[in-house]
């Protein structure tokens, strides 16, 4: 939490608000605590104006152009409880106050738990390359051309990582058919795909009848396919109700998001099956040391 739905509220609530605003302040109230990262120093965003807000994965990226004219990037992780939240929301959990010029205008950046980051950098795209490269009989089946370019460059080959609203089918298999391991473990592998966390994984294998722990391998081309297009439709459907609002999440206009209702598995272990025709009960798993929810009934192994 927040996941990548929750972060695309995010950007949009920012979007509609403090698109082409300036930068007048930025301060960081418990600096002891709270330690954003600098490529150089945090003046030069001063007076800077902010030209765009997107989304990688679950970080916001918010650009903006100094006043040479330079873009540059302010990159926030929210980590299990960040929030940006725009208005006077300074408490004992807030760590950076933008303040903006549209009068009375704040951005602020509140985190309980502190485990979101803040990076001020001249390029976003680094931070998010894979770190981990795929073995060569993977890139082989995986992805021939990387592969075949790779054998002649003889460059270390990364295969970046994909967010789900972003790519087709077509890359979404290349990533993930007849790949060796449990599924909810490589939906959560962020150097495959990124943004799907742990609620999304387990509602949209709930949708899909695919069981948490399946092998992957095992699972054919029009399953994978079929995943994909649930889960493309799981992840725009809680964009559209404004995300899940567990565990602090809200969006940067302070408003609760309304997913959370339509859980159907995630957090209700002991409960009955929400399938119509269905007598399973809800039951808990770990997968990758995240808490997991399916039906053992309608989502079997293979
Ligand atoms: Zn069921």
């Amino acid at each position: 939490m927040p996941e990548l739905p929750e972060a695309e509220t995010i950007v949009r609530g920012l979007r509609a608000h403090i698109l082409n605003s300036r930068i007048l302040s930025i301060d960081f109230p418990r600096a002891r605590y709270f330690r954003p990262q600098f490529e150089e120093p945090v003046e030069h965003y001063l007076e800077s104006r902010i030209i765009d807000i997107f989304r990688h994965g679950k970080s916001v990226i918010i650009q903006v152009k100094t006043l040479e004219e330079a873009e540059r990037f302010l990159v926030i992780r929210l980590g299990m409880t960040g929030q940006l939240l725009l208005g006077d929301h300074t408490d004992r959990h807030t760590h950076a106050i933008f303040c903006l010029d549209s009068p009375g205008m704040r951005l602020c950046f509140r985190d309980s738990r502190q485990f979101g980051k803040m990076l001020f950098v001249k390029d976003w795209r680094p931070i998010f390359r894979s770190q981990k490269t795929l073995s060569l009989r993977h890139q082989k089946k995986a992805a021939p051309e990387a592969y075949a370019l790779n054998k002649l460059n003889r460059q270390p080959f990364t295969l970046p990582a994909s967010d789900p609203l972003k790519i087709s089918a077509g890359e979404f298999l290349s990533i993930f058919w007849k790949r060796r391991g449990m599924i909810k473990a490589a939906l959560l592998n962020q150097h495959l795909l990124v943004g799907v966390g742990n609620i999304y994984a387990d509602e949209s294998l709930f949708a899909a009848r695919i069981h948490p722990k399946q092998r992957i391998q095992r699972l054919s081309k029009q399953r994978l396919l079929k995943y994909f297009t649930l889960l493309v439709k799981i992840l725009n459907n809680a964009i559209d109700l404004g995300g899940s609002s567990i565990s602090d999440f809200v969006g940067a206009t302070n408003v609760l998001g309304e997913f959370q209702l339509e859980h159907r598995v995630y957090g209700r272990t002991g409960e009955k099956c929400l399938r119509r025709g269905c007598s399973g009960l809800i039951k808990h798993t770990v997968v990758s040391s995240r808490s997991t929810h399916y039906c053992p009934l309608c989502q079997r192994r293979i």
